[in-house]
């Protein structure tokens, strides 16, 4: 595409609007951000974990070495906190810690450096269409025209909600697929303790989720996660259970302290229109277990960029070649995700816990690491003394092989009637 005629406005300057804002004005594009944040505001008050891979693929630089710190070795307890698996320390070159201010502060450097315009506290009120075209933006000083709109306003955003029904995508994320989140650091109290630095635990007091408690020098991450929603009581019993069992848990909280959301679910199955194409959360580029979701963001701003500059028009045919590229590299990692989500919610607490004591679940299922015969047979030997699990084994079987099929028949090119048709096998997944 022309890049001196092509205007691209990009709603919501988060990991992957950043990310996609540097990359598209280093190829020559008009670029404007519009963030509806301050700029000092930007990032979340606490550390995460992302994979550096996002920079290397997409020729990004790196954050600052000396802002990254080394994943800690987890430790996955099962509701009743019978058993305890325990990951090796993490590959310290694949995945980093790092607080989430100054990598947005970076994203920021990098989008501002490659020549992108960007607008903070600047709200995006909804998409400018005609028929079923994405034409711009409204934001709340007035309507702005652009060829495409990069759509990177997150979970809830305004933009995908106003889009026409023709545009055919999904407008809605439900509370079922959504991972209600509150998050603290606490103070250390200094009391020792022999419990994992890092400890995880799968549906903790019975509630479907997920939640940790990470042990750091100054402080203890304490992340309470529930999916479809989280109220006062079950995040004060959640933390209540955890001081017992983490002695070294203060009641003073250092930072944090806030709720938020994150979507869990398998990306949208489709994502882009006529001059329109949604990244990150506000497409639900999330690995569906874990809600990780600054990864894929940020490699996805490459895929974007990419299909983009070889693109003929704004067209929904031309973008094709983003979702197509992001869904050939993710799919399976995001299916087998979903999966075991699914697994989680249709076993409960109670056989969740036979999974663990039955060493039905290995630390391989917590790595992705290669299963041997001898795990194998570990599984099926579990799931014969406990039959209530072997419909769930034949389902993941099944899911096994519609995730197969599902990355064959992914369309490379643009027909409607094949898009549709894949889409349709992908919602039934
Ligand atoms: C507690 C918690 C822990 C997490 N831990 C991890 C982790 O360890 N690793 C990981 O990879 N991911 C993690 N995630 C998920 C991760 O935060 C998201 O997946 C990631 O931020 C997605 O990036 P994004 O650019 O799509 O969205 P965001 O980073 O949320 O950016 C969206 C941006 O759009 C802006 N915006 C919203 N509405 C508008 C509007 N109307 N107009 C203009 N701008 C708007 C927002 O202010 C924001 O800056 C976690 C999330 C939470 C809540």
């Amino acid at each position: 595409m022309k890049t001196d005629k092509t205007k691209i406005v990009v709603a919501g300057g988060g990991h992957g609007g950043l990310a996609a804002a540097a990359l598209l004005a280093r190829k020559g594009f008009d670029v404007t951000v519009f963030e509806a944040q301050a700029e000092e505001a930007m990032g979340y008050d606490w550390c995460d974990c992302i994979r550096m891979s996002c920079f290397d693929r997409t020729g990004l630089e790196r954050p600052n070495d000396e802002w990254l710190t080394p994943m800690k070795a987890i430790s996955y307890y099962n509701p009743r906190k019978s058993v305890c698996i325990r990951t090796g320390t993490q590959d310290s070159s694949v995945s980093f810690v790092i607080e989430r201010k100054l990598l947005l502060r970076h994203l920021i450097a990098l989008a501002r450096g490659s020549g992108a315009k960007l607008c903070f506290s600047r709200r995006v009120l909804s998409a400018v269409t005609q028929g079923d075209r994405v034409v711009g933006v409204l934001t709340e000083t007035g309507e702005v025209r652009a060829d495409i709109v990069i759509d990177a306003a997150g979970m809830d955003s305004p933009v995908r909600r106003s889009l026409p029904a023709g545009c055919g995508i999904q407008r809605e994320i439900d509370a079922s697929d959504t991972l209600f989140t509150y998050r603290a650091l606490f103070e250390d109290t200094g009391t020792a303790s022999d419990m994992p630095a890092y400890s995880a635990y799968f549906c903790h007091l019975g509630v479907e989720g997920f939640d940790w408690v990470i042990r750091e020098t100054d402080h203890v991450d304490v992340l309470i996660g529930a999916f479809g929603g989280l109220s006062e009581e079950m995040i004060r019993n959640a933390v209540d259970d955890f001081k017992r069992d983490h002695p070294y848990i203060g009641d003073q909280i250092l930072r944090g302290g806030s709720c938020s959301r994150i979507p869990v679910r398998r990306t949208l199955p489709k994502f882009v229109c006529d001059g329109y194409a949604a990244i990150g959360d506000s497409a639900a580029m999330i690995e569906p277990l874990s809600g990780s979701g600054m990864t894929l963001s940020i490699r996805s701003a490459g895929f974007l960029a990419d299909a983009i500059e070889q693109a003929q028009d704004c067209s929904t045919a031309s973008l094709w070649s983003y979702e197509s590229a992001y869904f050939r590299s993710n799919l399976s990692l995001i299916l087998r995700q979903q999966t075991l989500k699914d697994v989680m919610h249709c076993l409960g607490a109670r056989n969740i816990d036979t999974l663990f004591e039955k060493q039905m679940v290995t630390v391989k299922d917590f790595t992705s690491g290669k299963q041997t015969s001898s795990d194998l047979l570990h599984k099926v030997t579990g799931a014969v003394s406990a039959p209530s699990m072997l419909p769930v084994f034949a389902e993941m079987l099944l899911r096994s092989r519609k995730q197969k099929k599902l990355l064959r028949t992914l369309p490379q090119d643009y027909s409607y009637a094949h898009v549709l048709r894949w889409i349709d096998d992908y919602d039934r997944f």
